[in-house]
């Protein structure tokens, strides 16, 4: 298996889609190997660009303020977003931009093996369930292809509709629960096959 460090001396040379030629840094993403919790955004912006760090500008600030609300801090999570190279402009990752990016994602994915990947947004959602809406299945964990997924609105959404912030706000504060209770069932299942065992698509019993 791959090391963070490694996929990330990958990601700081790749050209492997346009979104490199505008590029001023790369940003794969940032935390701890051994996070229980992964957010997935969706590309970076002009100071991520900047900085080569994930969500440092007013939407970073707000994930932060989110964090706090379910207990965490930057330092608890691994952040990233599914394309690490800035598109122009702010527009959005291109599909195939995002299918380009889509296997270093996989492989931060394997190497962290968290317990929640929490999408954050439209884009970063449909990487993982393509048909479905944020506003019908966030805050609602299913399994999907192995992982955890708790969907939630991207924290920028609530920058710009302010009536979303209480939603994202009652939102996150969910997690802590959901992280309790995968942990009680990983205590009680045999080792190696812990919450796997659960059907794919299923939604997990806590909310
Ligand atoms: S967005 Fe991803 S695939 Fe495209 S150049 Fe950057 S690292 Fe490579």
């Amino acid at each position: 298996m791959d090391s963070l460090a490694q996929i990330d001396r990958e990601v700081s040379v790749c050209t492997d889609c346009p979104l490199s030629r505008d590029r001023n840094r790369t940003v794969p993403g940032e935390g701890p190997e051994n996070a229980e919790i992964m957010l997935i955004g969706e590309a970076p912006g002009s100071n991520e660009d900047k900085e080569g760090r994930p969500f440092v500008g007013a939407a970073g600030h707000f994930l932060e303020q989110l964090l706090a609300l379910a207990k965490l801090s930057r330092k608890d999570v691994y952040i990233t977003n599914t394309v690490k190279c800035r598109p122009l402009n702010n527009r959005d990752p291109l599909p195939e931009e995002k299918a380009a990016c889509r296997k270093y994602l996989d492989r931060q994915i394997e190497a962290i093996s968290p317990k929640v990947v929490v999408t954050l947004g439209r884009h970063s959602l449909t990487s993982f369930l393509p048909n479905e809406a944020i506003s019908k299945v966030r805050a609602r964990p299913r399994r999907v292809n192995g992982i955890t997924l708790f969907p939630m609105y991207h924290p920028a959404a609530a920058l710009y509709q302010q009536s979303l912030r209480k939603v994202i706000e009652e939102d996150i504060m969910k997690l802590p629960a959901l992280l309790k209770e995968i942990s009680s069932v990983q205590e009680q299942a045999p080792p190696v096959q812990p919450v796997r065992k659960a059907t794919e698509g299923e939604q997990l019993s806590m909310i």
